[in-house]
């Protein structure tokens, strides 16, 4: 019976080939993932009343003798069996039930114990296909509270419940990895008495998240997580890089070549970046402002002083056209200096790309600018001294642990995110980090005055839009968010381009992701000039795009997109310092949570307030880049509950020393956490 707990499904009894893969869509392959697949809830089978005192719609329990069978003649109708107690009398309905099976456990004149939902028709109590039926002397394991699962389709809930109920039970006895006098404090079961008791409740609210047994496995699910980044980590901490020398001299050089001061944060961040660049340890850093904040301006000063290192420094986005946009601010600054700059994207042309590959490689390019495609096999650096990823939450840990590793242990990495991240997914996410905030922006966006509108107002969105225009505004104008389909969102565009056409009096553009980068180019190009005063778009341009003259912003659909996409979308805007308009319009068949997104936006333009709403409201999983970087961390474990476990975990961990690691084997591969420490080995 070894690890029987990670036996595969198929080994359980009741599963066959048919379950198996039912379960294997729900990414359950042994019977620890089926045992940590967690109910939903309880059925409680603890009511036992007289036949003269059910209640209509009520999970009951009762004891009862059967007096006649019906077996109707004609198909699809139901078996009927009349039961009676000392009381009164009640109808068992069968649909798709054999005459044989009937008679076999309901015999005439014999009390049986049948469990179900009472219900009222033609004037008669009835259960219509009982979940349970058992002889009188074997029902006292029915009255009783019974976990619900998600149900899957092809397997019946009894069934299901009756392979949990069982597997839970049949647990072997597993080494404790906790310290017992811990478990104590908290006073928490083992891990297996906690699943047990989660399977097979006593209480109803024992399957509760905030019971103690739930939050038992949580823990330990986020502990696992926690304990993979500390090691990751560790690991990263003992790697020795050549220490990059720079000097105050060069620091003052390129501050004068810019076209503005510093603000006190960004200076703060900055020496924080330079002191890791100068040590000799591997620079790990996420760098979180606010949209609007000026981390660009940092990337920038980095790779300028890695460049005057004697490394070439890359700088990676996740659009073309913010690629574009900031290949254009490097070269403005840099314009007298002796420093090449590249652009590199999927869609730089294939000669195109060959080249600077070798330039890259014959170190005669020290800054390249680009999208994923920065990162593709074929791309070999001289000396990689500096990565950047500007808006990183699209790119997910995998893709993090891959990249660190293209260059070399001389790599530094800074990850900038616009989305600030809510302090447990700080811990979750980006244990392996450290962080440096921008919290104050060059201007304040207090000036943004965000204003919700039904769709059914166009006709005044559209006066209002033409009256900002008239008064030397320009306007970006957002499209609905249709995740099912790139075509459709293309559609959407294109139609609701057509219709403004006709109502806006100025010119206008319509830029989307099937646009060539030189049409996209010339819109953009237009728009920062002026002569397009209004750009309809698709979300293309949720990340980055800089137009300080564009002071109103229009956003269709607006409840249909995420609070951390609104507040980026709304960061468009409101960046000159002049006074802004976000106009979040909403369709009739806006649900509860989007009103409350809205009100989100519009009571906050503080971009970590509305990242820990979006928490709150969407949940761990749902969030903007976990669910594109196809992650799920947790199961298990959710924020609204806890919280603190998230803090405890941390805390636990940090107590740790080298030797108790090996105690902790059997938690991580329970939540498949060996793998990601085999990732990094492997390399
Ligand atoms: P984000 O943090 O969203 O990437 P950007 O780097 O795009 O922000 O900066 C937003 C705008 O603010 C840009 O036009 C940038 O040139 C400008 N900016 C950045 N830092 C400062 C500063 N210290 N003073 C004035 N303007 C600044
Ligand atoms: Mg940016």
């Amino acid at each position: 019976m070894k690890n029987s707990l990670f036996d595969p499904v198929l080994k359980i009894k009741g599963i066959g080939p048919k379950i198996q893969k039912k379960l294997e869509e729900k990414n359950i392959f042994n019977k620890v993932d089926l045992l940590l697949n967690l109910p939903t809830g309880t059925i409680d089978r603890r009511f036992c009343p007289k036949l003269d005192q059910l209640e209509i719609g009520k999970i009951s329990t009762i004891f009862v003798t059967p007096i006649k069978y019906n077996f109707p003649r004609i198909k699809n109708l139901p078996s009927r069996v009349s039961c009676v107690d000392e009381f009164s009398k009640i109808d068992l309905v069968f649909f798709n039930s054999r005459e044989n099976y009937i008679k076999q456990t309901l015999p005439l004149n014999e009390e049986v114990v049948v469990s179900g939902k009472v219900t009222f028709y033609k004037n008669k109590y009835q259960i219509t296909n009982p979940d349970y039926i058992r002889s009188t002397d074997k029902g006292a394991d029915i009255k009783k509270i019974m976990s619900k699962y998600p149900s899957i389709s092809g397997v019946s809930d009894k069934t299901l419940q009756k392979i949990y109920s069982e597997e839970a039970d049949n647990l072997s006895r597993i080494d404790e990895w906790h310290d017992l006098n811990f478990l104590n404090k908290m006073k928490w079961l083992s891990w297996s008495e906690s699943l047990k008791r989660i399977h097979n409740p006593v209480y109803n609210e024992d399957v509760n998240k905030n019971s103690p047994y739930y939050e038992r496995l949580a823990f330990d699910e986020i502990y696992s997580n926690l304990l993979i980044f500390n090691e990751i980590k560790k690991r990263l901490e003992k790697i020795k890089k050549i220490p990059k020398k720079i000097s105050i001299d060069q620091i003052n050089k390129i501050k004068k070549l810019l076209p503005f001061q510093l603000t006190d944060d960004q200076n703060k961040c900055l020496d924080k970046i330079i002191e890791d660049m100068k040590s000799n340890k591997k620079m790990m850093r996420v760098l979180q402002g606010d949209v609007g904040s000026g981390k660009t301006v940092l990337a920038l000063i980095s790779s300028y002083l890695n460049y005057l290192s004697n490394y070439q420094s890359a700088i990676m986005v996740p659009t073309e056209i913010l690629a574009i946009q900031h290949y254009k601010f490097f070269q403005k600054i840099f314009k007298n200096q002796d420093i090449k700059i590249e652009l590199l994207s999927g869609k730089t042309k294939t000669k195109d790309q060959k080249k600077v590959r070798e330039k890259l490689k014959k170190n005669e390019i020290d800054i390249i600018i680009g999208t994923h495609s920065l990162f593709q096999e074929k791309i070999e650096f001289f000396n990689l001294g500096l990565v950047v990823i500007d808006e990183q939450h699209k790119f997910g840990v995998k893709q993090r642990i891959n990249l660190s590793q293209k260059g070399s242990d001389n790599t530094d990495v800074i990850l900038m995110t616009a989305t600030p991240i809510p302090r447990t997914l700080i811990l979750t996410n980006y244990g392996d980090m450290n962080i440096s905030t921008i919290k104050n922006k060059p201007f304040s966006n207090n000036n943004i005055e965000t204003l919700t509108k039904p769709l059914n107002k166009l006709d005044e969105i559209i006066d209002f839009v033409n009256k900002k225009i008239n008064e030397g505004d320009q306007v970006y104008w957002v499209c609905p968010l249709i995740e099912e389909s790139e075509k459709l969102k293309l559609t959407a565009a294109i139609k609701r381009y057509d219709f403004l056409k006709n109502k806006i009096s100025y010119d206008i553009g319509l830029i989307h992701g099937s646009l060539s980068k030189n049409e996209k180019d010339l819109i953009m190009e237009n728009f920062i000039d002026g002569n397009i005063k209004c750009i309809i778009s698709t979300t293309v341009i949720e990340v980055g795009i800089d137009n300080p003259n564009a002071n109103t912003i229009v956003i269709e659909n607006a409840e249909r997109f995420g609070l951390a996409q609104l507040h980026q979308l709304r960061g468009r805007v409101g960046r000159s310092g002049s006074k802004a308009y976000c106009l979040l319009v909403y369709s009739s068949s806006i649900s509860e949570t989007g009103k409350k997104r809205l009100k989100v936006m519009k009571d906050s333009c503080d971009g970590f307030f509305i990242s820990e709403e979006d928490l709150k409201l969407r949940g761990f999983g749902d969030i903007i880049g976990y669910k594109q970087s196809g992650e799920k961390d947790f199961t298990i474990a959710d924020p609204l509950y806890h919280s603190h476990l998230f803090d405890l975990a941390k805390d636990e961990i940090e107590k740790l020393d080298e030797e108790s690691y090996a105690k902790f084997k059997i938690l991580l591969k329970i939540f498949k956490k060996d793998k990601v420490l085999n990732i990094i080995d492997t390399g």
